[in-house]
């Protein structure tokens, strides 16, 4: 049970980490609830040793500026970047040196197809689509494998973030593009590669390497071998990444999924700790350049949102819907649901009720919505 520090109202659906209730959020006056808002993701934000706000140094103190991303840091001798991956004390003592091109921090598994991911409702892994040319199967890949890529380190601090192990990496994590690249070719029941996190933005450049040296390898080993590559992000990375990205997924049969987490800027920086703008901007751009130029059956893209219960309720999904729906209604949309993880232990299992009500508000605006990870559904 938490109790909102500005209207007094307790309710199971107010987070005891955040204090504050989803109306105080959007209603109460922003010049007394942002700053609240950001000693909470300062607090959180310490406990794991990050920094509060992304560094900016001085001119006369930079030692590196990295812009792979919308927090663009400019670290000094002793700052962290906000993802957490540089850490120049670190680097200069040899415990964590930098990710680069050529070698990121990642922990790579492979999963059975069709997977759990939130687009396999229309991909070629776990359906018909794209047979034959991106698929070898006319039907579910059953037999094959997706190599889960898992790259540390976020761009975001999402209270209820559902893959928080992304803050806990070491020297053992750092891997070399090219004996990925090996190992993954190696085993040919692997059809396609999914980068998440975290998220993978902090390490574009690796993730766009990786990808590149997997496809040169299979262009002189096998030709015919079908290899899709994919990333699920939170949307924050530079344009021209993105773009590169985009264009890999779309030649080799990926897709790009978007973590829409808000439409509105206070709610999301309550939750998220920073701006949602250069999310929105990137999704809106890759769906006017990229979405369609594949044909109908293999969507380019897609959007999510995790139906966080007490904050983002059908009329967030319905901003969000409304948002994409204005770009092009045929683009998929997934609907998740929530459980309490991370600083939101206390939030319960996303209710049916709302579940249902976002699904049908959604549904108003976009022509192609799905329900994920139905299993978890509760009843309150
Ligand atoms: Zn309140």
């Amino acid at each position: 049970m938490g109790t909102c520090k500005f209207c007094g109202k307790e309710d199971r659906l107010i987070s005891e980490v955040l204090q504050v209730c989803r109306a105080c959020i959007l209603n109460e006056d922003w010049e007394i609830i942002k700053p609240h808002i950001f000693s909470v993701h300062s607090g959180v934000r310490k406990l794991v040793e990050l920094p509060e706000k992304p560094p900016k140094a001085e001119s006369s103190s930079i030692k590196l500026k990295c812009n792979y991303c919308i927090n663009e840091c400019i670290l000094s001798a002793d700052d962290v970047s906000y993802c957490g991956l540089r850490n120049i004390q670190k680097k200069n003592s040899g415990e964590l040196p930098f990710p680069s091109k050529s070698r990121g921090y990642i922990h790579g598994y492979i999963d059975a197809n069709p997977t759990n991911c939130c687009n396999s409702w229309f991909c070629p892994a776990g359906t018909p689509a794209g047979y034959p040319k991106y698929s070898d199967s006319d039907s579910p890949e059953y037999g094959t494998y997706s190599y889960a890529a898992f790259l540390y380190g976020c761009s975001k601090n999402c209270l209820f973030c559902q893959n928080s192990s992304h803050k806990q990496f070491s020297k053992r994590n750092l891997f070399e593009s090219e004996t990925l690249a090996n190992q993954i070719v190696k085993n040919e029941k692997i059809t396609c590669l999914c980068y998440f996190g975290g998220t993978p933005e902090p390490q574009l450049p690796f993730s766009i390497n990786l990808a590149e040296q997997i496809l040169e390898k299979i262009e002189k080993q096998d030709k015919k071998r079908k290899f899709r590559i994919c990333w699920e992000w939170n949307g924050t990375g530079r344009r021209d990444l993105v773009e590169k990205c985009m264009q890999i997924a779309i030649n080799t049969g990926g897709n790009i999924k978007f973590d829409l987490k808000s439409f509105n800027k206070k709610l999301n920086l309550a939750l998220c700790g920073i701006s949602n703008r250069r999310t929105l901007e990137n999704f809106k751009f890759l769906a006017e350049n990229y979405f369609g130029t594949r044909g109908k059956e293999m969507p380019e893209m897609s959007g999510c949102t995790l139906m966080v219960p007490g904050y983002i309720n059908h009329e967030e999904v319905e901003l969000i819907a409304n948002f994409i729906s204005e770009i092009n209604p045929e683009i998929p949309y997934s609907l998740l649901v929530f459980h309490g993880d991370y600083q939101m232990r206390d939030l319960p299992i996303t209710p049916k009720k709302q579940a249902e009500k976002c699904l049908k508000t959604a549904k108003k605006f976009l022509k192609q919505v799905h329900l994920g990870n139905k299993f978890l559904l509760g009843f309150y």
